[in-house]
């Protein structure tokens, strides 16, 4: 079957992939003139199914309230004349309740592990090097309360497969020397032993040129999706700035850009950009994590790559706006330098902002919607480089009428995301 993969993010690429391995004749379409550019490229590295906890929680409506005061809150809003900010925050706040909450934590969670597992077996499959550190990862706190609700949320992952502990800040710094000189700034961590992290971009690059090379895949960069056509039930083409592409069977890998593209043939996808903000820095040879993590409190992620340190923060909704200034890196050279100030060159780092394609439950949407042969792979949120895989492999699974390994019940589209 001809089929053509819209979007070279992590998630076109793992797509494309498995349909290639399926029999499929596939061309992936690529704006920028390489893959992976996007949100792959600037994510904080972390294989993170100890972290997916839903961001929708009861703990969110009041950190959206003060962030509307100025507080540096994990999640932050800023209200602009934005009609799809309302209706996507009204479904926001209904995933609110501790009910939905841990239900789509435990929904994200098993994704999360099944994504993770067949990660592991393709990188053992294909040797794929991707400056992978696999020791765990560490999500420390500052206070003895958030720790306590740290360890909660910890509970409810432990309890679904996840190997997690509590560490007091002398077992942190034990488990990571970098730690050491600042640990009575900690009140502790969980720390998570299959965690782990690596370069999104130079794993999506590197399968990429495995698609191109044995699996036979056309990599067509540089050519931007306007539109796509629609006829009843089907799609027949997709309109270009290079002219119209058509095939048998598309699917949607466009990122935060999907719904924008859905909706001209009348899909509607609840899909917000969650904006972060990303910096990488050389490593020096002072005292340097070796594990990836997230402090908690100061909302900073980081990872190491390579000989770079990757340090990444902030949820800001504020529509489609890549725009960023000096200040908004302020919170991660704030941390970087009290907590790891030896590790990096930071008077050298390289700065972006980037756009999590968000659904308000947090789920991925997967599968066919009104159309028979368009197919959704989209909304991966803050863990798509986590999820990548395991939503890559349910949709060939889907495509080819085999029923998926893992159940892709809790991530059809849906009324509370859209895609119907
Ligand atoms: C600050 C930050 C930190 C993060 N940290 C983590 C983490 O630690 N762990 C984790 O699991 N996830 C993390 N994520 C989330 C993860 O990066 C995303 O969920 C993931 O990259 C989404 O992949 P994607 O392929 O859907 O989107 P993208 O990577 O954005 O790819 C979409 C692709 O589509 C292309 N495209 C867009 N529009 C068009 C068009 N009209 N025509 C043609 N091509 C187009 C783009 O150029 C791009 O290549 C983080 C995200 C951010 C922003």
């Amino acid at each position: 079957m001809k089929t053509l993969v819209l979007g070279g993010g992590i998630v076109g690429i793992t797509t494309a992939y498995w349909l290639a391995t399926d029999g499929h004749e596939v061309t992936v379409v690529e704006a920028d003139d390489g893959v992976g550019r996007e949100a792959t490229a600037s994510n904080a590295g972390i294989i993170a199914p100890g972290h997916s906890s839903a961001w929708a929680s009861p703990r969110a409506p009041a950190m959206l309230v003060r962030s509307l005061f100025g507080a540096e809150t994990a999640i932050r809003v800023r209200l602009r004349p934005d009609l799809r900010l309302y209706s996507w925050g009204w479904k926001f706040l209904r995933e609110c309740t501790a009910e939905r909450a841990r239900e789509n934590t435990l929904v994200k969670l098993r994704l999360c592990q099944y994504s993770q597992a067949l990660m592991t077996d393709l990188v053992r499959s294909t040797g794929i090097e991707y400056h992978a550190v696999t020791q765990g990862a560490l999500y420390i706190y500052r206070d003895p309360a958030e720790l306590e609700a740290g360890a909660k949320k910890m509970a409810l992952l432990s309890s679904h497969g996840q190997t997690q502990d509590l560490l007091d800040a002398d077992e942190v710094a034990r488990f990571d020397p970098v730690f050491e000189p600042v640990k009575h700034k900690i009140a502790g961590a969980v720390r998570d032993l299959t965690d782990s992290s690596g370069d999104a971009q130079r794993f999506t690059e590197a399968l990429a040129r495995i698609c191109r090379e044995r699996l036979g895949v056309v990599l067509r960069l540089k050519t931007r999706v306007g539109a796509l056509r629609a006829e009843g039930e089907r799609i027949t083409g997709v309109l270009t700035d290079q002219g119209l592409l058509s095939a048998d069977a598309y699917v949607l890998a466009l990122g935060v850009q999907s719904p924008l593209v859905a909706r001209t043939v009348g899909v509607k996808l609840a899909i917000y950009p969650a904006k972060g903000y990303s910096s990488t820095f050389p490593l020096t040879n002072g005292l340097a994590p070796t594990v990836p993590g997230v402090d908690e409190q100061w909302l900073v992620a980081w990872s190491r790559l390579g000989d770079r340190l990757r340090l990444t923060s902030t949820a800001e909704f504020a529509g489609y706006d890549w725009s960023w200034t000096p200040r908004d890196f302020n919170n991660i050279l704030r941390f970087a330098r009290d907590v790891f100030p030896e590790a990096a060159d930071y008077a050298r780092g390289e700065y972006h902002a980037c756009l999590r394609p968000m659904t308000p439950d947090g789920r991925p949407i997967l599968g066919r919607g009104r159309h028979r042969n368009l197919f959704l792979n989209v909304g991966h949120g803050h863990m798509g480089w986590t999820m990548a895989f395991g939503t890559a492999k349910i949709v060939a699974d889907l495509m080819a009428g085999r029923k998926p390994d893992h159940d892709p019940g809790g991530f059809a589209p849906r009324p509370q995301a859209g895609g119907l």
